[in-house]
């Protein structure tokens, strides 16, 4: 007997609207047809359990084959299947009404594909790429007919009992002439390791070979038992990844297996993890890991993947996670995160704001524990670290407020300091007359070696302060850390970064220095460099070249693109040119005439130059020539 009708739909052609507008997706038909066989099976384990499915319920794996020959792809479970009422409920009119919502909704819309499974498209979307579909079915219930339901793709439906011995559906689809990619064993291999690697069910594809011991125990050579070739059900998924399994069940080395699972090609292991579990006030399962970030903020984003369910969604999470979260790897799974929406609808979504907080908290309190446990530890892992923190105290407030009490600063020495703890050692050196605390920092120990030298000598701390955020960080403490300020030790002579009560007088008289300053001007490029005269001590070096750390900090916001402060046009490179006006050789130019004087004049910028990395190409050359001449 066969029972003939017509989807009840307003929209006469839906078939091809579907094809259309979820163009640039069709493979996320898979995901909804295999999500739906996993349904029917996890409803039938629940109802066995319940006593409502009797019996011993078999194997339950899902099955996805190809007959290329016959042009079909057939989905395949031994779930709780379908009686013909249910055909005619769930699949001719709630699948198909929200199907028609959907296209009339988002007809053209952005991220439709997003959206297609939840809101009952997703049996549907087989007509992506088939011409023809059919369901063989049978029903669970005791004494159930088994019946198959067939479409060509267009409202008109049939239904005919058939026989079929195994309870469970099968969807089978007959590729259209355009889609015959899904044919190909490489292609669905992809879009299943895509989309199902972590559904709980079995899934296989295809069987595989494998070498076993032989059974008969014979054995090679070399004494070992022989192995035999035994052809294997190829399953496709880890149906219990570790996110959904109590971490107190877990190793390390199994967190560690976990995420060379997730991510096959990584070459490097992650430093830690958090193993995320909340269930009020909403769901939640994750873990995430933390990879070494060193230097390095752009390459490492997009590993984060968004399951609900374990149904692979996006690995595209930024309207989720707050941005610098984006640099941890790993999985979230949620079932209330909602997906039936448009992405700027879900930055405003309560539940989002308040799983982004969580997770945040989350974070923040991890390394909090270890910093509170084992100081050292987390010191050996700052390094990798710090990026990540700088940028959550950058971006994010509440993160601020909690990270500030174990952001590290490591200064020139190698030793590690709370920024408390800083500001604390510091005190009782490097307050300036104004009570100001001045922070002493330097980008790198090899660049800055010569300021680093001179600071320490003078009894002052230099911190290392590496990080590609270095300039906004800064930035961002002075505005936080009340009455300090940061200066990188480069920006001007130590007496002018910490100025002190002390007045040191100076050798040279304001006419001396008048006469000074033009043979000065006239050795160096005057728009780059401003010519300024210090009473400095006679130890210290002659002459020193400092740029402001104004002008270097406004440089540094721009080449990142941050600090708003584009409106005033690029900054040109400055330099002070500072004389030492208590310098014995800047003292004797004075007694010299003419061109002499020009000479020692440019032979001492050179050197201060020189020290900087500044002196380069022919100038370095001439220098080397006038250099060998005066000795
Ligand atoms: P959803 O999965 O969101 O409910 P679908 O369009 O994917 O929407 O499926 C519609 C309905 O068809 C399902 O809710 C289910 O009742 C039924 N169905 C689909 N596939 C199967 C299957 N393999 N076994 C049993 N029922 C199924
Ligand atoms: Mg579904």
């Amino acid at each position: 007997m066969a029972t003939k009708g017509t989807v009840n739909v307003q929209t006469e052609n839906i078939f091809p609207l579907i094809k259309k507008f979820l163009y640039s997706d069709h493979e996320i038909f898979l995901r909804e047809l295999v999500s739906n066989a996993i349904d029917a099976t996890s409803k039938l384990k629940v109802l066995s359990t319940s006593g409502e499915a009797k019996g011993n319920l078999g194997d339950l794996k899902v099955e996805v084959l190809l007959d290329k020959e016959a042009g079909t792809l057939t989905v395949k479970d031994r779930g709780i299947g379908m009686t013909e009422e249910e055909i005619e409920k769930y699949i001719n009119q709630i699948a198909f009404s929200g199907a028609e919502e959907f296209v009339q909704k988002y007809e053209g819309k952005e991220g439709a594909e997003q959206i297609i499974g939840h809101f009952g498209l997703g049996f549907y979307s087989a007509f992506m790429v088939a011409k023809k579909v059919q369901i063989k079915t049978l029903s669970f219930k005791e004494g159930a007919q088994a019946v198959q339901w067939e479409s060509d793709g267009t409202p008109e439906y049939e239904i005919t009992e058939i026989e079929k011995e195994d309870r469970g559906t099968e969807i089978v689809l007959h590729i259209a002439d355009d889609s015959t990619e899904f044919l190909e064993d490489a292609r669905v291999k992809g879009i299943l390791d895509k989309y199902c690697k972590f559904l709980p069910i079995e899934i296989k594809f295809g069987t595989q070979t494998i070498k076993q011991d032989d059974p008969s125990g014979e054995k090679d050579e070399e004494g070992n038992v022989k192995k035999v070739d035994v052809v294997v059900d190829n399953i496709i998924n880890n149906p219990n990844p570790i996110w959904t399994k109590a971490p107190a069940d877990l190793s390390d080395e199994e967190y560690m297996a976990f995420y060379r699972e997730l991510y096959p090609m990584s070459m490097e292991s992650p430093m830690f993890h958090i193993h995320l579990n909340v269930d009020y006030p909403f769901n939640l399962t994750g873990v995430l890991y933390f990879p070494k970030l060193k230097e390095n903020i752009e390459i490492q984003k997009n590993k984060i993947q968004l399951y609900s369910n374990q149904v692979f969604i996006t690995d595209s999470v930024e309207e989720i996670v707050p941005e610098f979260l984006t640099l941890l790897h790993g999985v979230i799974d949620s079932p209330d995160i909602p997906l039936n929406v448009s992405r700027s609808y879900l930055q405003a979504d309560g539940n989002v704001k308040k799983i982004a907080s969580h997770i945040t908290k989350k974070v923040a309190d991890k390394l909090k524990g270890m910093f509170n446990n084992d100081r050292k530890d987390f010191e050996s892992k700052w390094d990798n670290l710090k990026v990540f923190v700088e940028y959550g105290m950058l971006t994010d407030e509440k993160f601020y407020d909690k990270a500030s009490k174990f952001a590290l600063v490591k200064n020139s020495k190698d030793e590690y300091f709370t920024l408390e703890e800083y500001q604390e050692k510091i005190k009782p050196i490097q307050t300036d007359k104004d009570d100001k605390l001045v922070i002493l920092y330097a980008n790198s120990k090899d660049a800055h070696d010569q300021f680093i030298t001179a600071a320490e000598e003078r009894g002052y701390d230099v911190l290392i302060l590496d990080s590609p955020l270095t300039p906004h960080y800064v930035s961002q403490l002075e505005s936080k850390l009340e009455n300090v300020s940061f200066a990188r030790v480069d920006a001007d002579t130590l007496d002018n970064l910490i100025k002190k009560d002390v007045e040191i007088p100076s050798k040279l008289s304001e006419e001396e220095k008048e006469e000074l300053k033009p043979i000065f001007e006239e050795v160096v490029n005057k728009e780059k460099f401003t010519v300024q005269f210090e009473n400095m001590s006679e130890t210290d070096s002659p002459i020193v070249i400092t740029q402001p750390e104004f002008m270097r900090r406004m440089q540094e916001q721009q080449r990142m693109g941050g600090g708003g402060m584009n409106m005033f046009g690029s900054f040109p490179e400055m330099f002070n040119l500072t004389v030492n006006a208590n310098h014995p050789t800047v003292e004797s130019i004075l007694k010299k005439e003419g061109d002499d004087r020009k000479k020692v004049a440019k032979q001492l910028t050179d050197l201060a130059m020189l020290s900087q990395g500044m002196l380069k190409g022919s100038e370095l050359t001439t220098f080397i020539k006038r250099s060998i001449e005066l000795i």
